[in-house]
């Protein structure tokens, strides 16, 4: 790895949670990173997206070590309880981790939305809250390079789709083929030319191995559904969404999480790639999935 792509995701102990990340309240935390950089990344997106309110963006501790080659931060925020804090007793497991990614193709940008939606509801979430329980770490906009181009793209700045580019052991044999003879050498769905060559999924493959989340949600759109892969029970309640299997690919987060290390991908469709759903449909998928047993 260059030193141009060497990326440092914080370990989770101490440092992290010895702030007073409490609740997910905007807390004056000590700034860890530049300011600037985050202050101008939540003007940009406050200017592009209605769901990303500028005072509410900045006055949250995110963390960012990684910039990509067109310049934008990918920032995270890490919400809820400290995942080393031992559970109610009773409990078998403590605080459950997940991971909540945001737009890896960055034409979704009700992906995006979603993922501060999620956040905005946390905080307004009683202090009883099943939710409160677990530790998240989100990252709102997993490929800005694609979401500020002009036209947005699915792939990244290099014309890479991150979600065929994640190092599936199979990678090498499978991932550029499958690209030719079913994907019909789509542009869109190029994998890279190697395995986890884009800093982007670079970022995600580290937050997987280091963060170890019990649970994967990765949002995209506009097919209105929920994927999985990986072993989940969903609730036995009415889906906001079809659920729907799609089946894996290579290269895709849910073969590289899913299948490979299982640790169970819900993949949610939105029904559009430009607005959310309407009322609290969207609250109403994050409360299904984490309803699940994973
Ligand atoms: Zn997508």
């Amino acid at each position: 790895m260059s030193a141009r792509r060497s990326i440092v995701i914080l370990a989770l102990a101490g440092t992290v949670f010895a702030s007073p990340l409490s609740a997910g309240r905007a807390s004056p935390a000590p700034v860890v990173v530049a300011p600037p950089a985050l202050s101008a990344w939540c003007t940009e997106l406050s200017q592009q997206l209605k769901s990303v309110h500028h005072e509410k963006c900045v006055a949250r501790p995110w963390k960012f070590e990684t910039t990509t080659a067109g310049g934008h931060p990918i920032p995270y925020l890490y919400w809820g309880k400290d995942p080393a804090a031992p559970g109610p007793s009773g409990e078998q497991a403590g605080p459950r981790r997940i991971l909540v990614v945001g737009a890896i193709h960055g034409d979704e940008i009700s992906a995006v939305s979603a993922v501060f939606r999620w956040i905005d509801f946390l905080d307004r979430t009683k202090s009883d809250s099943f939710l409160r329980a677990h530790t998240f770490l989100f990252f709102p906009l997993a490929n800005p390079d694609g979401f500020y181009s002009s036209p947005r793209t699915r792939t990244n700045g290099a014309g890479v789709d991150l979600n065929r580019n994640f190092s599936t052991k199979e990678w090498d044999a499978q991932a550029q083929l499958f690209w030719k003879k079913k994907a019909s050498a789509d542009p869109r769905r190029f994998p890279g030319k190697k395995p986890a060559s884009e800093l982007e999924t670079q970022v995600v493959e580290k937050a997987i191995n280091e963060f170890k989340p019990d649970l994967i949600i990765s949002v995209h759109a506009p097919y209105r559904l929920v994927d999985h892969d990986g072993p989940i029970a969903f609730p036995d309640m009415q889906s906001p969404l079809p659920i729907r299997t799609l089946g894996a690919y290579p290269g895709s987060l849910g073969t590289y999480a899913g299948i490979e290390r299982n640790i169970p991908v819900v993949t949610p469709e939105l029904p559009n790639a430009r607005q959310l759903p309407e009322g609290k449909a969207i609250e109403q998928l994050l409360l299904f999935i984490m309803k699940s047993k994973f």
